[in-house]
């Protein structure tokens, strides 16, 4: 597909929207030249130029995990994600998973699912990354490579956090998540927000904010293109904050962002407020998406 076609929609002629360097693996990898974002004013979403057209293996190894986290570590992993899935556990509500089969698709080591076997019926955790394959069985979770032998019209509930945003093809990806599920269940979707307002407030974060392994930047509209071109219904996208007050100050400040901190100077109440602004607005750093079949 030529990088004059819209990977989403097909539109003809997407804009070059960034050009310079984007962020080569985790928080500390440095940058890397000969990339551009090109954006598409048809549907609204962005992709990167070149385009790589095999990120199979990289996700199939260790390779990507030993880029943004350093060799593999399953209790890093957690103090790392734990507080992220923990939200994204908060936003889908535990009783939405009692007695249910709910699959996590891009469940790196199992995080949510971890916090969602108490409530379900089955944990199902669908990896690129075999090497979380013992883990998973281990904190009994099914774990499958990919989807292929689930069958059409069998999960109640599916949960995927980041990955969207990673995947060469997100029709197809969407439209899987769709098979597998039975009619009438629930996809919940989590994603960085193509409209992050920390994007304008401090401009040396688009180097950060462009990833290399981010191959798509959605907005709210690209994303509800993607999940009507792919068959859903009832689709709700909202917002949701990551991350903390002084993760943005400290942006402003150093120009290099250290995570959610936390810091004694804001309160727990200020905090939810200001969060509660950004995804009020749309401008938070993740889009968070509630679909049905
Ligand atoms: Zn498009």
């Amino acid at each position: 597909m030529s990088a004059n076609t819209c990977r989403l929609c097909g539109a003809k002629e997407p804009n070059t929207t960034y050009s310079g360097p984007i962020r080569a693996g985790g928080a500390d990898s440095g940058t890397v030249d000969g990339f551009s974002i090109r954006g598409c004013a048809a549907c609204g979403v962005e992709f990167l130029d070149p385009f790589p057209e095999d990120t199979e293996a990289y996700y199939t190894g260790k390779e990507y995990w030993e880029d943004h986290h350093g060799p593999v570590n399953v209790a890093k992993l957690y103090a790392k994600h734990g507080p992220e899935q923990r939200r994204w556990f908060y936003e889908v509500s535990g009783e939405m998973l009692r007695n249910q089969r709910v699959v996590d698709f891009g469940c790196g080591a199992g995080i949510f699912l971890d916090m969602a076997k108490g409530l379900a019926a089955e944990t199902i955790g669908v990896d690129l990354a075999e090497h979380f394959r013992e883990h998973l069985e281990a904190n009994g979770h099914k774990f499958l490579r990919g989807s292929d032998s689930l069958a059409e019209n069998s999960v109640d509930v599916v949960v995927s956090f980041d990955t969207l945003e990673h995947v060469p093809d997100p029709l197809a990806f969407l439209q899987e998540i769709r098979r597998v599920l039975k009619p009438g269940g629930r996809a919940f979707v989590g994603l960085p927000n193509q409209d992050d307002f920390l994007k304008t407030f401090v401009p040396d974060y688009i180097p950060f904010f462009y990833h290399l392994s981010h191959l798509y930047y959605f907005s709210t509209r690209a994303l509800q293109f993607a999940f009507e071109q792919a068959g859903f219904a009832d689709i709700h996208i909202g917002n949701v904050h990551k991350y903390d007050i002084t993760n943005m100050l400290v942006w402003a400040r150093d120009r290099k962002g250290i995570g959610t901190p936390g810091s004694d100077v804001f309160d727990r109440y200020t905090e939810d407020t200001w969060r509660g602004n950004l995804e009020r607005q749309g401008i938070a750093s993740h889009l968070y998406a509630v679909v049905r079949k």
